[in-house]
């Protein structure tokens, strides 16, 4: 982290850091491109945190992984901006660290926004990883609002499963509304505009039974 002398007063203060997002449908990347970002900025000698939300199982317990099977170490969280608050400032990690990677972003609430730009405020490089879309075609949590506040968007495309064109959805197979079904095997696919079919509603009975297989 760079100091410059605050012209206020005598107290070093950061030179404000940056805020990188990186966007897109399931299957388009996004994480190997956070690990990337992250394994290069460990080739720079700089010190990285990387976290992801428990939600997200499927393959590391205690590391971020693409569909490609890179991996970069993480630390898991709950998807609560103040516990992830809590794992950064009361560990007295933060100060240690100049990159702070987090995936699957769409699962926090809004507090991840002040968050990321109080990280930002401290000299930062955060970089953030999340679906920007859910199933339904709708903005997904905070994802919008931290692509507008960023300083780079990277908006990546997967290949559509039905033509092979460039992917911007993310096509729901079952029938299940829950928003929230991460980690079950072919639920999912990438789309195109033209064949992605947003989600259509499925018998209660039907919900349950699949929100029981998940569980
Ligand atoms: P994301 O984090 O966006 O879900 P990942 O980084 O985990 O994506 O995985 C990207 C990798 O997934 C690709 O490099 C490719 O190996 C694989 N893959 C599987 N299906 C597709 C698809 N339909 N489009 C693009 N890549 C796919
Ligand atoms: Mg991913």
């Amino acid at each position: 982290m760079q100091l410059q002398q605050n012209p206020a007063g005598d107290q070093p203060t950061a030179q404000p850091g940056v805020l990188e997002v990186i966007t897109g449908p399931m299957f388009s990347g996004k994480s190997e491109e956070l690990i990337r970002r992250l394994k290069r900025a460990r080739i720079a000698r700089q010190r990285v945190a990387c976290y992801k939300p428990d939600i997200d199982l499927r393959y590391h317990r205690t590391a971020i992984a693409s569909h490609s099977e890179q991996t970069h170490e993480a630390v898991v969280v709950t998807p609560n901006s103040d516990r992830l608050r809590e794992a950064l400032f009361f560990s007295g990690q933060v100060d240690q660290v100049e990159v702070v990677g987090l995936d699957e972003v769409q699962f926090f609430d809004d507090g991840i926004q002040p968050l990321a730009m109080e990280l930002v405020a401290l000299g930062k490089r955060v970089i953030l990883a999340g679906l920007d879309t859910t199933f339904a075609n709708e903005p997904f949590g905070p994802v919008p609002a931290l692509m507008a506040l960023a300083d780079k968007v990277t908006k990546l495309n997967a290949v559509c499963m039905t033509c092979g064109a460039p992917a911007i959805h993310t096509q729901r197979l079952g029938t299940s509304k829950e928003l929230v079904m991460v980690g079950a095997a072919g639920m999912y696919e990438a789309r195109c505009r033209q064949h992605f079919q947003p989600y259509v509603e499925a018998p209660a009975a039907e919900q349950m039974e699949l929100s029981a297989v998940i569980a």
